[in-house]
């Protein structure tokens, strides 16, 4: 456990970006960084961090995929470690607060949490809707929580009943804002924050995907003087991209998939699929006809799937069959191809799907794969791109 060196953590220092390094993150901390496969910042964590690490308050634009959920529970968990309290901690009073609009966000926090902790005593305990009250009430009263994410209605009901109290809080953070406020939820968000120490008491992080006039309201009246970040969401216009687009029969995919992985060209590809049967049967497929990749999708370990992904940074895999929600945490250089087995509904997946190729400057190619059902999709994904898009017959070479 003990015997970890930073040294082993080695990102050499480049220009542009920031290293973890480069803060002097708690060493334990910096261990479950380098295991969960993280190099360099992402831009949010790069602007946040300098501020958030030294007790700003912050309000962020930004989406999810830009890793800001690691950019607030660095910073949360950095301070719970260097200062840690002095007298004995109560049961159901944390330290830090996340606020989530939904159960999915909540628990992927949760899971991000334990993560980053895993090689620190502090510890994360989530109270969502729609699951045991009764379990996890347990959960608050058998130890102390340093860290409680929690959707806000569960968290009221909590408060209501006395098993949980806000008043050491020191730093709330606000996820999805414009969620909450669409939701409906920010009159119990804001009796929420009412029972938190008063901001001057508490560091505030505030993230929203969107800032119109009610989120921005939102953010004065519940922090002070904060760093506005601004993540601009992923460029839509590609240019780093040659974007292809195939029209292929249904029964034609598998083996234009198959002569696609077999050129020498395509050195780097993550194949998508809309869901996770069909990224397990490509794999099986693919892998009968020998071709070394793997899948990642939701339903597969997180440990599993970290381990997919670190080779298939290191250059060991060349293939990965990846569902949308999955490929998001694909933050990988080099990758030359894009292949859409199917092209997704919603035309943000579209864009976030080809931006993992042409990253770093790099060109990149993304082809995809439009069948007579798949047609269906490209008119939402022209109006996105704002321009119509040319299906052509598969290139022989
Ligand atoms: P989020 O925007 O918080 O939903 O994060 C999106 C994905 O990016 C998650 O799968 C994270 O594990 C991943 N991620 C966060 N920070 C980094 C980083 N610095 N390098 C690589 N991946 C990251």
């Amino acid at each position: 456990m003990t015997d970890w060196k930073l040294e082993e953590f080695d990102v050499p220092e480049v220009d542009d970006k920031d290293r973890f390094h480069d803060f002097a993150l708690p060493h334990p901390l910096m261990r479950a960084i380098a295991e969960l496969g993280y190099e360099y910042c992402t831009p949010i964590q790069s602007k946040a961090l300098p501020f958030a690490l030294s007790d700003y308050d912050v309000t962020g634009q930004a989406q999810t995929g830009t890793g800001k959920t690691a950019a607030f529970l660095i910073s949360v968990f950095t301070r719970c470690w260097e200062a840690p309290l002095q007298d004995e901690p109560q049961l159901g009073c944390p330290r830090a607060l996340v606020l989530a609009p939904t159960r999915e966000l909540a628990l992927q926090i949760e899971s991000d949490a334990k993560e980053l902790t895993k090689y620190m005593g502090e510890r994360t305990v989530c109270v969502v809707g729609g699951m045991d009250f009764q379990k996890q009430q347990d959960k608050l009263e058998k130890r102390p929580v340093d860290l409680l994410v929690a959707t806000p209605g569960r968290l009221i009901d909590f408060l209501d009943r006395n098993k949980v109290s806000l008043r050491q809080v020191e730093v709330l953070v606000i996820d999805e804002a414009d969620r909450m406020l669409d939701m409906g939820f920010i009159p119990d968000v804001r009796r929420i924050v009412y029972q938190t120490p008063h901001k001057r008491k508490r560091q505030t992080l505030f993230f929203s995907a969107t800032f119109n006039e009610e989120v921005m309201r939102l953010a004065n009246s519940w922090t002070i003087d904060a760093e506005h970040i601004v993540i601009e969401p992923e460029s839509v216009a590609t240019d780093t991209v040659d974007q292809k687009f195939w029209m292929i029969g249904q029964d034609e995919k598998n083996q234009a998939l198959l002569d696609l992985v077999s050129k020498p060209g395509t050195e780097r590809a993550i194949v998508f699929t809309n869901r996770r049967d069909s990224t397990h049967r490509l794999v099986k497929y693919l892998q009968k006809k020998n071709v070394v990749c793997e899948a990642l999708a939701g339903d597969i370990p997180q440990r599993k799937r970290l381990s997919t992904l670190n080779r298939f940074k290191d250059g060991e895999l060349k293939y990965l069959v990846a569902t949308d929600v999955a490929g998001r945490g694909i933050h990988v250089d080099g990758v030359t191809h894009v292949i859409n087995y199917e092209l997704p509904e919603d035309p943000e997946d579209y864009v976030h799907r080809i931006g993992r190729t042409g990253r770093a400057g790099a060109t990149g190619t993304s082809i995809s794969f439009v069948s007579e059902d798949d047609a269906f999709n490209l008119p939402a994904i022209e109006q996105y791109l704002g321009m119509k898009v040319e299906c052509t017959v598969p290139d022989e070479d």
